[in-house]
């Protein structure tokens, strides 16, 4: 483009170690970021020998320094210049836009008008970019006349630069104007009008304008398609998809996106596999999929195959991933994927070490999930909410209270999420007093509507302290209708707490949210048992069997060897499942010499005791502890994923078996952790 004459070689023999480069050499080697160091010497050299009197370098090295992320430096090589051109200023303007400065970028720009400058094609599309950043309409029309002013009125890049600055404030009206007086119009116009109408859902105009279009590219049909995938049309979007003339990756993923924002992941995964080359965006969206569905061991089986693809994770890669490893306890890949992000130089922004905190916390591991968070130089109200819930699955209730005083000291402000997080805490650890303050904190003192979940948290801490009608009057009286998981609360407590006529109401209430849930049927029948009601269990009984009620089966998972091993009551499918039952079996005995008595009040029959304690011996977690012991290494901690609530006698076995074989024991149910260790539990039985 610009001719120059440049020294073609630069001697300077007072410094023969240094090695010096011609001016097309520096030209080529300011192509690439460098770091700060590599940048001050190019820098001392091109002063040195005088090579930054010219333009062009002086230029490209105010590139370089931007690319390479050194506006500051890129600034200090500004300043120097004696008077900078439009070409300088432009080069600045659009580096502090890029990176996000857009205060710098307009300040700059307000000192080249100072200096009486004119902006050329150049500086009106960052400038303009500025303006919706910065949200100042008023400016945006001032540049629109200007750019009339000067006459760049048939430059369609500045057009375009307009129209994008227009829809930024929602003028479409002015955008359409804009596009309307381009005489001719590129592709990229075309699409930015289309891109326009489809960002602010006005789908017909967006269809009429690609109608209308007389050189769609595939950009033009993305945009088109995304749209109607963005506004859950699958089937013109599949249309729109098959009558593509040509197909790149953003259309493939675009796609499978649109299938996943609505859950399909059959869909998605057809899709996926039919890919003839995939990105990593492609990835991602198909594990954020999976876990979105709940198909946590499908996520990880994808994130596996993604290791051995030729495409490299990246951050968002670990954010979708880990998840899927927090809800099935597979504490070694979790720990590979941080091991992974740290060699990998992976960016540990806020997002990725929430998610990291989150995954160590929810597989039981609270000294990681504390490192994690601890190292965080930016902690955030997102992070702190994280660390306070899982503090509070921890039943570590005054750990989730000095976080919150942390969050008011450093001035975050709390969200419904840390909310959630102190009420379970206090639930937890039962600290009613604190649990009252805090509901009544969050609307008075941070104006946050009690949502639902609050409720539920404020039931269950009411109602584990015994304190069932008040828990029953807040039901009766909350402005939001009451759901399951409230009533749930008010059953689970009448559990503990033995009262059987509070728990008929709230299991009738609960039939008619959810007839077909089990789990309040065998609560009821558990409840009606314990009150030695042994006919008003039958009944319960009798009446799920009727209803076609299955008992969902209890499963628990433990992670051996980077595999995750499920087990289901009295299972046999397990390989090894001989020595586990041997195991078991050796255990038990071995605990009823130390004086372990079955507590049979939790099974559902009303059969003899010795059956009854058959039904107890194999719960899934007692086959996954029995598996552990076999299988884990001496010493090492068992940590055990249970889907439902772990039973009265599952809990006095686990704190037997962890002060008798001398193993720290980590159950995750379905509320809570529960940490055994030397015939203790961190629940204090309150669960
Ligand atoms: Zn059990
Ligand atoms: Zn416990």
């Amino acid at each position: 483009m610009t001719s120059l004459t440049l020294p073609i070689c630069v001697s300077n023999s007072s410094t023969p170690n240094v090695l010096q480069l011609t001016g097309q050499e520096y030209l080529s080697t300011l192509q690439t970021p460098k770091n700060l160091k590599e940048l001050k010497t190019i820098h001392a050299q091109l002063i040195k020998t005088s090579l930054i009197k010219n333009h062009l370098l002086l230029g490209k090295l105010l590139c370089c320094c931007s690319m390479s992320n050194s506006m500051a430096y890129a600034q200090k090589v500004f300043d120097e210049i004696p008077r900078p051109n439009v070409f300088f200023c432009n080069v600045m303007i659009k580096g502090y836009s890029e990176s996000g400065s857009i205060r710098q970028a307009m300040n700059l720009y307000s000192q080249m008008r100072f200096l009486c400058l004119t902006p050329d094609a150049f500086t009106f599309p960052a400038v303009l970019k500025c303006c919706s950043d910065m949200l100042t309409l008023k400016e945006g029309r001032g540049l629109h006349g200007l750019v009339v002013k000067l006459s760049y009125c048939s430059d369609v890049i500045v057009q375009t630069a307009l129209i994008d600055m227009y829809s930024g404030f929602g003028c479409l009206t002015d955008a359409r104007d804009v596009f309307d007086r381009v005489l001719e119009r590129d592709c990229v116009c075309w699409n930015t009008m289309i891109t326009v109408y489809s960002r602010w859902g006005d789908s017909i105009n967006a269809q009429k304008l690609f109608d209308r279009m007389p050189d769609k590219n595939t950009s033009s049909w993305n945009t088109l398609m995304d749209m109607y995938c963005k506004a859950g049309d699958m089937s013109t979007a599949y249309r729109l998809f098959e009558q593509m003339p040509k197909k790149d990756i953003i259309s493939w993923n675009a796609i499978i996106s649109g299938y996943t924002r609505l859950g399909d992941s059959e869909n998605a995964r057809k899709l996926f596999n039919e890919m003839p080359k995939r990105n990593v965006v492609s990835w991602n969206v198909m594990i954020t999929c999976y876990v979105h569905n709940r198909r946590f061991a499908g996520a990880l089986q994808l994130f596996r195959e993604m290791q051995f693809s030729d495409v490299k994770p990246n951050e968002v890669t670990m954010v979708s991933a880990l998840p899927a490893c927090g809800h099935l306890g597979a504490l070694d890949l979790g720990q590979w994927i941080h091991m992974y992000i740290d060699k990998n130089r992976i960016k540990m922004d806020v997002y990725v070490s929430t998610a990291l905190i989150d995954m160590y916390g929810k597989c039981g591991s609270l000294d990681d999930a504390w490192h994690v968070f601890d190292s965080m130089a930016n902690k955030d109200a997102f992070s702190c909410s994280t660390m306070i819930e899982i503090m509070a699955m921890h039943g570590k209730a005054n750990e989730a209270m000095a976080i919150f005083s942390y969050m008011k000291e450093s001035g975050m402000k709390p969200n419904d999420v840390t909310f959630v997080g102190l009420l379970s805490a206090c639930s937890h650890a039962g600290l009613v007093d604190e649990g009252r303050q805090f509901f009544e904190m969050m609307s008075r003192d941070y104006g946050l509507v009690p949502k639902i979940e609050h409720y539920g948290c404020v039931v269950d801490l009411l109602g584990r302290a015994g304190l069932l009608d008040e828990a029953y009057r807040l039901i009766e009286t909350m402005p939001i209708e009451p759901h399951s998981v409230i009533w749930g609360a008010l059953l689970s407590a009448c559990r503990i707490h033995g009262n059987v006529e509070l728990a008929e109401i709230a299991v009738s209430r609960l039939l008619e949210l959810e007839p077909n849930a089990c789990g309040n049927y065998v609560l009821l029948s558990n409840i009606y048992s314990k009150a030695n009601r042994w006919e008003d269990a039958a009944r319960v009984r009798k009446m799920m069997k009727e209803k076609g009620v299955l008992k969902k089966p209890g499963c628990s998972s433990i992670e051996v060897n980077n595999e995750v091993y499920e087990f289901i009551a009295g299972d046999y499918m397990h390989p090894r499942c001989g020595e586990i039952y041997q195991m078991l079996d050796q255990v038990e005995r071995r605990l009823r010499d130390q004086g372990y008595v079955p507590d049979t009040s939790s099974a559902l029959h009303d059969v003899d005791i010795e059956r009854k304690e058959q039904a107890l011996g194999y719960h899934s977690e007692k086959l996954a502890v029995a598996f552990g012991l076999i299988s884990k290494e001496q010493g090492a901690p068992i940590r055990i994923t249970k889907n439902l609530r772990v039973c009265s006698d599952c809990h006095a076995f686990l704190k037997m078996v962890s002060q008798f074989y001398g193993r720290e024991i980590i159950v995750r149910d379905c509320n809570r952790f529960h940490h055994f260790n030397d015939g203790l539990c961190s629940c204090s039985e309150y669960w």
